[in-house]
C-alpha cells in the first residue's frame, strides 16, 4: 500500500470508549512498523451527549501539549483531528471548537438522533427497521444541507450497526432519494465522504457506507474521500484498508484524499 495513504480515523485513551492503553505513543510505535510517516488523531467530542460515556469534553490545551510532547522525539508528523458529534442544535458550538484550536481534519459524525442514543437502542423503540433507518437518513440530510463546519461526513449508514436486527442490511432503493440528496449537499458544500472500515470488525462484512452509496457519490460528482479504521485499540489501526481501497476502485475512484490543515490533497490508489 502507498505509505502516503493515511488512516484518518482513530481514537486514543482521550476517548472514553477506547482502550485505556491506547496512547499517542502506542499508535506511533505501530506506525513505525507500517512505515507510515503521519498520524491524525480523531478523538471524540460529543457535546450535550445523551450517553454518559461520550459526555466528557477534551481539554485541548492539555491534549495539544501531550501531542507535541509525543512528537518531540519522533520522526513523525502528528496531526490534530477530531470526530465531532453532530446534533442540529450544536452547529455554532461545534464550529466554535474547530475555530478555537488548530485542527487539521474534522469528521462530522451522527451518533445521536432526535436526542436519543443509537447505541443503547432508545432511538429504535416504536419504529419499524425501515422507519428508523429512514429517520436516520433524514437527520443526516438536515446536517448535510445546513452545516459545513467539517471536512468529511463520518460513517454514513452507521445506523445499521445498531437496533439488534437479524438482518441489518437495507435496500438502497428504500432510502435512495434521501441518500442522494445527502450526497448532493455534501458535494455542493465542497465536503467529503469517509469510508469507515469498522463495519468489518463489527461483523457486518462491509465498510460504511455501501458500494451503492459510493457509486452514487461518484456519479453525482463527489471527489473527496478519506479512509479511516475508527480504531479504538491500537491493533485496529489501518485495519480493513485493502477492502476500502477495493471498494473505492469498484465505485470508480482512482484517488483517495488526505487532509493537511483542513485542505484536501489527492493520492493515486
Ligand atoms: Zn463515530
Ligand atoms: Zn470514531
Amino acid at each position: 500500500m502507498n505509505k502516503k495513504i493515511i488512516d484518518h480515523h482513530m481514537h486514543t485513551n482521550y476517548s472514553l470508549d477506547a482502550d485505556p492503553k491506547a496512547t499517542f505513543k502506542t499508535y506511533v510505535d505501530k506506525a513505525k512498523t507500517l512505515g507510515i510517516e503521519r498520524l491524525i488523531f480523531t478523538d471524540h467530542v460529543d457535546f450535550d451527549s445523551p450517553a454518559e460515556i461520550f459526555d466528557t469534553p477534551i481539554d485541548y490545551d492539555l491534549y495539544i501539549k501531550d501531542l507535541n510532547e509525543t512528537a518531540k522525539n519522533e520522526q513523525f508528523q502528528l496531526s490534530l483531528g477530531v470526530e465531532l458529534g453532530y446534533q442540529p442544535h450544536l452547529k455554532e458550538r461545534n464550529k466554535a471548537l474547530t475555530e478555537a484550536y488548530p485542527f487539521e481534519f474534522v469528521i462530522s459524525s451522527i451518533h445521536f438522533c432526535d436526542g436519543l442514543d443509537l447505541y443503547n437502542g432508545d432511538f429504535f423503540k416504536g419504529k419499524t427497521q425501515k422507519e428508523a433507518y429512514q429517520r436516520y437518513f433524514e437527520i443526516c440530510l438536515e446536517a448535510a444541507e445546513n452545516y459545513d463546519g467539517y471536512d468529511v461526513f463520518g460513517h454514513l449508514d452507521y445506523i445499521i450497526r445498531y437496533g439488534g436486527y437479524q438482518n441489518r442490511r437495507y435496500n438502497y432503493t428504500d432510502h435512495e432519494e434521501t441518500i442522494e440528496k445527502i450526497l448532493a449537499a455534501i458535494i455542493k458544500n465542497s465536503k467529503g465522504m469517509e469510508i469507515n472500515t469498522s463495519g468489518i470488525r463489527y461483523g457486518l462484512g462491509m465498510v460504511h457506507p455501501t458500494l451503492e452509496i459510493m457509486k452514487a457519490y461518484k456519479r453525482l460528482g463527489g471527489k473527496i474521500v478519506t479512509i479511516g479504521s475508527d480504531a479504538h485499540y491500537t491493533k485496529d489501526y489501518y485495519s480493513g484498508f485493502d477492502e476500502a481501497l477495493q471498494l473505492l476502485k469498484d465505485a470508480g475512484f482512482d484517488e483517495v484524499t488526505v487532509f493537511e490543515q483542513r485542505k484536501p490533497k489527492f493520492i493515486k490508489i
